[in-house]
């Protein structure tokens, strides 16, 4: 089958392949911890989630970068109030947000850089764009020169004219050369220093903006070119464009593939939900409220594309909720003895709602759509099962098309199913590393899973795991 996503570069939904065989390098704009995530946030994060699963149903190896952006204006502001380093004081937040995605079943990134962990390879890009002529100093503080960039504005086909006259960047205040070029890096202020957010460069003491994080990070993790790079719609101008104009100036390559945006999430009035707009609704919020995490997941991913703007109100929660109930009934159901025999054609329509399923879900990820034909076929099959007509053919397409939704949304088990999922990556890294014939990784990963008590059996069907005693 043939995966297609909507490349925002190209406007249209192309056919997806990554650069290296079977492997997926892929770069997500994470969190900046100055605070609990925001509902609208968590979208985005879901979205890269969904984005995740289904490369990994579509047979691929993934490599997902998210930075923590443990860094900004903000949490300057927050630490110096709180009389407290911005480590100190952004802890609490990143802790916070891991525990978010836990309890939405977000599937773990290989690797959650911090910017503050980062900043050498900040300061060699920043260098790198100086020598280039990319970059200037003023007063201190370092600038990309856009002028220097001409496919600045690409990626939200913005045109340039427009661009230099855009309120938003009329707004700063600094000495720039033109009123569109962003800043790289910012001389440190007093006082920077004692909280911890001021660091030595060639260029003078200071702290890095925000773009040129992403830039140095994916880098650093996923080399120059990456297949994808995803984002809130939001973040496309000016942050992408600048992680662009940053990372192609000095690696002189393409900075990613394909772009991927999810839409903003609205309020039940229709305007975007934002913290500046005072909507401030956190997952704590609405766990409070009487929500279940599950039907929050399953809201926010499939009660619309993640390409169309997404209403959260009090009916569309209860109503994910009710969705979580019939899918966890329904597996419950499953588990029950099979009828003697098969009665109509219930296997074969199942057969024909996973592909339905499949192709939905290739389509440029509409799980509301795929999910829509399995919640048609439900009504069949409970209606076939309360008339004892599931015989072991039709129970066994079954069990598989809810295995096939579990892939993405991931509600049907009460229990949690991360570690499972997280075992699954590990046998399928264990697996790629000994057709390689790394044997030294595949046996590291082996040492792995046993410490955490999970032992590996080889079988006809591939590899099985189950818990034991830990060592
Ligand atoms: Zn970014």
């Amino acid at each position: 089958m043939t995966l297609r996503l909507h490349n925002s570069l190209t406007g249209t939904k192309d056919v997806f392949e990554p650069l290296e065989d079977s492997h997926v390098r892929m770069y997500t704009c994470g969190p900046t911890v100055w605070n609990f995530a925001h509902i609208g946030n968590l979208r985005a994060f879901l979205f890269y989630d969904l984005l995740r699963r289904h490369l990994q149903v579509a047979g691929y190896r993934v490599t997902h970068v998210m930075n923590i952006t443990d860094i900004d204006d903000r949490i300057l502001d927050q630490a110096m109030h709180a009389g407290t380093t911005i480590a100190e004081y952004t802890k609490p937040y990143a802790e916070a947000f891991f525990e978010d995605m836990k309890m939405l079943r977000v599937r773990p990134a290989e690797h959650y850089p911090r910017a503050t962990e980062h900043i050498q390879e900040m300061i060699r890009m920043i260098s790198t764009l100086l020598e280039r002529g990319n970059a200037y100093v003023a007063d201190g503080d370092v600038y990309f020169r856009i002028a220097s960039f001409p496919h600045y504005g690409e990626l939200s086909h913005l045109d340039r004219e427009g661009l230099r006259a855009g309120a938003r960047v009329a707004a700063d205040k600094y000495d720039k050369e033109s009123v569109s070029d962003f800043a790289l890096w910012k001389k440190a202020q007093p006082g920077d220093e004692k909280i911890g957010a001021a660091w030595d460069a060639p260029f003078g003491k200071g702290r890095p903006g925000w773009h040129i994080e992403c830039s140095a990070m994916s880098k650093r993790y996923l080399g120059d070119t990456l297949d994808i790079h995803a984002g809130g719609v939001d973040l496309m101008f000016p942050h992408h464009e600048n992680e662009i104009a940053q990372s192609e100036a000095a690696n002189q390559r393409q900075l990613s593939r394909f772009w991927l945006h999810s839409e903003h999430l609205a309020d039940a009035t229709g305007e975007k939900m934002s913290k500046s707009a005072g909507g401030f609704t956190t997952l704590r919020d609405l766990i409070a409220a009487g929500h279940d995490p599950l039907a929050i997941r399953l809201f926010l991913i499939a009660n619309a594309h993640y390409r169309s703007r997404l209403r959260l109100s009090e009916e569309s929660l209860h109503a994910a909720g009710e969705q979580v109930r019939r899918l966890q009934d329904f597996a419950r159901r499953l588990k029950l003895p099979v009828a003697p025999k098969d009665g109509g054609r219930l296997a074969e329509r199942v057969a024909e709602v996973r592909h339905a399923y499949r192709e939905a879900l290739d389509d440029d990820l509409n799980l509301p759509q795929g999910l829509g034909h399995v919640f048609e076929l439900l009504r069949e099959a409970n209606a076939a099962l309360d008339s004892g007509e599931v015989g072991e053919a039709a129970a066994r397409e079954l069990l598989l098309l809810m295995a096939d939704v579990d892939a993405h949304a991931d509600v049907s088990a009460a229990q949690d199913t991360t570690l499972a999922a997280e075992v699954e990556q590990l046998i399928a890294q264990r697996e790629a590393a000994r057709k390689a014939r790394d044997f030294a990784a595949a046996d590291r990963i082996r040492d792995e899973l046993r410490d955490r008590g999970i032992a590996l059996e080889d079988s006809k069907e591939g590899v099985r795991w189950r818990r034991v005693a830990k060592v």
